[in-house]
């Protein structure tokens, strides 16, 4: 019922070049069936039109943003508003990856106005959220995520729009990944909180996908947990790995 969700986040690497043969040896590659799984990338804004020429024709590859304002148009140098991003042709932006928190000093506040400002403008929003280390050691994990879940939650019109991404910030780059278990339980309790304070409906439909050190060697046993619905990639949707990744979906059963 649910669609697997895969996301590359590039973040600030490439550059042409690398981009150039990125595109060729694989993502143009990527083969898969559109009707269970869909595929994101998300290159710098500098090189979203680079990439973008270099898609091939019929891939069902999408482009995505990396980040998104909280404002709209106006004087808000450095920023690309929501209202741009959709102009563009870009149905997708990351909101909330723990990087934008942590070195940008982005707040729950400023994620949920992300969130509400891309819905209102039509770009869907893979939603980020996923505790620290120490919070996971105090076991607060589920308090941490819950709250930034909530914030997205309130700003959040419509959950056919949102991807909500567990991103344990331990794992993120670290190459240490939490086990299908570890990510299974949080996945579990996210799913079971938004069919409390949601709907069920909206908690059996939306995709919940995790991110943290995901790679060729781990996607297969995570995919196969019930409450993983595909995963957002850093480090490895950079390599040829990115390709097995994306085909660990015909492993998902849900
Ligand atoms: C990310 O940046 O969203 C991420 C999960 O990175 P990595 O896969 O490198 O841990």
């Amino acid at each position: 019922m649910r669609k697997v969700f895969i996301g590359g986040n590039w973040k600030s690497n490439g550059d042409v070049n690398f981009i150039k043969n990125h595109m060729k040896s694989v993502i143009n590659t990527l083969t898969f069936d559109k009707t269970k799984c869909e595929v994101i990338i998300a290159p710098t804004n500098l090189h979203l039109e680079y990439t973008r020429s270099l898609l091939d024709k019929d891939s069902a590859v999408e482009i995505s943003a990396q980040n998104v304002s909280a404002y709209g148009d106006g004087a808000y140098t450095g920023e690309v508003s929501a209202k741009q991003l959709r102009d563009y042709g870009l149905n997708w932006a990351i909101v909330g990856h723990s990087e934008r928190r942590s070195l940008f000093g982005e707040s729950n506040e400023v994620v949920g106005k992300k969130t509400k400002i891309s819905l209102e403008n039509n770009v869907k929003v893979i939603a980020c959220i996923g505790e620290k280390l120490e919070e996971r050691e105090s076991k607060k994990t589920m308090e941490v995520c819950l709250s930034q879940l909530e914030a997205i939650a309130k700003n959040t019109s419509d959950w056919s729009k949102i991807v909500v991404a567990y991103e344990p910030v331990w794992a993120i780059g670290t190459g240490k990944t939490a086990s299908p278990q570890q990510a299974q339980e949080v996945h579990g309790e996210l799913r079971n909180w938004i069919s409390s304070k949601v709907s069920k409906d909206v908690a059996k439909a939306v995709r919940i996908i995790y991110g943290g050190s995901v790679t060729e060697q781990n996607a297969n046993d995570l995919i196969t947990q019930a409450d993983i619905d595909g995963f957002l990639v850093g480090g490895a949707s950079l390599k040829k790995g990115f390709k097995d990744i994306v085909d660990s979906y015909k492993n998902y059963k849900i």
